[in-house]
């Protein structure tokens, strides 16, 4: 007997990604071919789906070599020296990055040029070393914001100085909560802390539907690519309640032995996990169950 499975309505892309996306989409129907700096999302079943349609995924030192193109910047936007370079290389942007990043750029940005030189306050950025987001946000601050990744990381802010603290998008509310907390214990009582809360509500308001999803189910199938930060933090909610929360890239590495004895499938994803590649897996569990 087949089981229930289900698939999570408000999981899938965000609207960041649509956008990015459908702007990709409808350059290549013009065009049949378009670069793009960075994979387009954090998905390697979406990026090789695009390739297919005429897609190029480009590194920023490929991006150096190109003159004279049109070049996709994804939703979690990039740094000033970016769009510098394109303009220097006569390159055409097409600037796909989300809205809620570009505000939070602005917001740091200003933070950091309203400050005079001499009470110039660290700016600390809780976000994950090396992500795109990060190095864009980094970049309004010529290079000089702190990046903490986890509380483990927390020494590298100087107490003694003030602190104006903000949040990577897609990191949890709980770990920003933490950090704050670890700044107001250790700063110096004559310093000035501001915290803000940047976390796109897109990422965190899934949390307690995912959790509840989580529940509803004696297996959850949480597809996501390896690289997708919100995945691995939508991933951890949905196996803090329900243990058998399995993590898989495709329909490819469903282990079959998951599937013995269950009665009710959940099937979600993070915002970077295409609909199609969902339902694809719902269709293994199917055929695995009428085989
Ligand atoms: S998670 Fe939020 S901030 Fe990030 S791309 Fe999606 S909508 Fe934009």
């Amino acid at each position: 007997m087949i089981p229930n499975i289900e698939i999570d309505s408000q999981s899938g892309f965000c609207h960041g990604v649509v956008t990015a996306i459908g702007k990709a989409e409808e350059e290549l129907d013009r065009s049949g071919a378009l670069y793009c700096l960075g994979d387009i999302v954090h998905n390697s079943d979406e990026v090789e789906r695009l390739r297919n349609r005429g897609l190029i995924t480009i590194t920023h030192e490929q991006l150096k070599d190109l003159k004279n193109v049109k070049v996709l910047l994804r939703a979690h936007g990039e740094p000033p020296s970016t769009y510098k370079l394109a303009e220097e290389n006569n390159i055409e942007i097409i600037d796909a990055t989300c809205p809620v990043v570009l505000m939070l750029q602005k917001r740091i940005k200003q933070s950091y040029s309203n400050n005079s030189t001499t009470s110039k306050p660290q700016i600390v950025i809780y976000g994950k070393h090396g992500h795109a987001e990060v190095n864009g946000l980094v970049g309004q601050t010529d290079g000089e914001a702190i990046v903490v990744q986890d509380l483990s990381e927390i020494e590298k802010i100087d107490f003694s100085r003030d602190i104006e603290l903000y949040s990577q998008t897609t990191k949890s509310l709980e770990g920003f909560q933490e950090i704050i907390e670890q700044i107001k214990l250790r700063k110096s009582p004559d310093t000035v802390f501001h915290s803000y809360d940047t976390i796109c509500r897109q990422v965190a308001n899934r949390v307690n539907h995912l959790k509840d999803f989580a529940m509803r189910h004696d297996l959850i199938l949480f597809v996501s690519g390896i690289k997708s930060s919100n995945g691995r933090v939508l991933f951890n909610q949905c196996l803090s309640v329900n243990p058998d929360t399995k993590l898989l890239s495709n329909a490819d590495e469903l282990n079959p032995e998951w599937l013995e004895g269950k009665n009710n499938i959940g099937i979600c994803g993070a915002t970077s996990t295409p609909r199609w590649l969902m339902e694809r897996v719902k269709d293994k569990c199917i055929n695995y169950y009428t085989k």
